[in-house]
């Protein structure tokens, strides 16, 4: 086996574990297919990460991380892991250009991607109007009408925060009642330019160049309208990025990996960590926690080989 770990993402619970484990002397890389950072380095203001009183950039906080885990030697591969599998003491990892990498303690740490309406539409403004980020995009909609479909924290808490750009927000949820917590529904109801469209589904979005309106239908009677909208804004959940080892370890049914509290999986030697995790909160302080203690029980595993 070439190396000790591998952390397969860089995020901030594979960048935290990358460091974890290279300050303890263990070899080993993180695999990242893009950008160092994740979800985190699309996030536009990070307020709630302790230590950064006047906010910090999402990016900037990556190429922090980064540093401080290159500081300490980790070792980065640019590659696309498509197929992962279990070896005689170890694990091995195919890439797309045919490179292999092997490894006797794996961690996962491939984060999640927000889930696709599946509509009309969607796919084809992507960028052009649809988002699946307020947070990076909601200022491009000053002065402008947009939808947010979805019922969950995500979708409530963002029509809010798009409410300070935009002239009206469409709150389009498929049931009568939202999944979000009281609290952020109770805000959501001080502010005045949220427009509720309950028990409704977006059926297409459309437009020229960019988006100009979605419309929508009534799980009730099936009527239909259409909403002059430039940006529709799409928070239905997130899917867990688990695609080269769907079938390696065990996973909940959205597909989640379930781990115990030290982060094992069903396989022995491989961690799951960060927002590919089944858990209750995924945040950057939860993901860099998961990596810490990732990397110290992957180093225990190791020793007791
Ligand atoms: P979520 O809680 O899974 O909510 C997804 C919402 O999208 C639900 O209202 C669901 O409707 C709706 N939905 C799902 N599929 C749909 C479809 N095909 N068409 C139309 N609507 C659809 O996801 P989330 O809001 O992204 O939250 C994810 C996790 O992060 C949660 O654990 C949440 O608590 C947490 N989070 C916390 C905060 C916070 O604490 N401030 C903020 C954001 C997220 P139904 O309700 O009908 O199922």
């Amino acid at each position: 086996m070439d190396k000790d770990i591998i952390i397969l993402g860089g995020g901030p619970a594979g960048l935290t574990a990358g460091i974890y484990a290279s300050r303890a002397r263990i070899p080993s890389i993180v695999i990242e297919k893009g950008l160092t950072g994740g979800q985190m380095a699309a996030t536009e203001h990070v307020d709630n990460y302790p230590g950064f009183p006047d906010t910090v950039l999402g990016y900037e906080l990556s190429q922090l991380m980064e540093t401080q885990a290159r500081k300490f030697g980790v070792e980065f591969v640019n590659a696309y892991i498509t197929s992962v599998e279990r070896a005689d003491g170890g694990f091995v990892l195919k890439a797309d250009s045919g490179k292999v990498y092997t490894c006797r303690s794996l961690i996962l740490a491939t984060g999640a991607q927000p889930t696709k309406m599946g509509i009309p539409g969607e796919e084809e403004f992507a960028g052009k109007g649809v988002s699946y980020c307020a947070v990076c995009d909601g200022p491009f909609f000053q002065g402008l009408e947009v939808a947010v479909l979805g019922g969950g924290d995500s979708a409530v808490e963002e029509a809010i925060y798009l409410s300070k750009f935009a002239t009206k927000v469409h709150l389009i949820h498929r049931r009568d009642k939202f999944r979000a917590i009281m609290e952020i529904q109770e805000r959501a109801l001080k502010e005045p330019k949220i427009e509720y469209h309950l028990s409704h589904v977006a059926t297409s979005i459309q437009g020229t160049k960019d988006v100009d309106s979605i419309t929508i239908k009534s799980v009730k009677d099936g009527s239909e309208k259409k909403l002059p909208v430039e940006g529709v804004f799409i928070y239905i959940g997130i899917q867990p990025n688990v695609q080269p080892y769907e079938n390696l370890v065990e996973a909940d049914l959205q597909g989640f990996i379930i781990t115990d509290e030290e982060l094992k999986t069903s396989v022995p030697g491989v961690f799951a960590v960060g927002d590919v995790r089944a858990k209750t909160l995924r945040q950057i302080t939860t993901a860099v926690g998961d990596g810490a203690l990732a990397a110290f029980n992957a180093q225990r595993y190791l020793e007791a080989l």
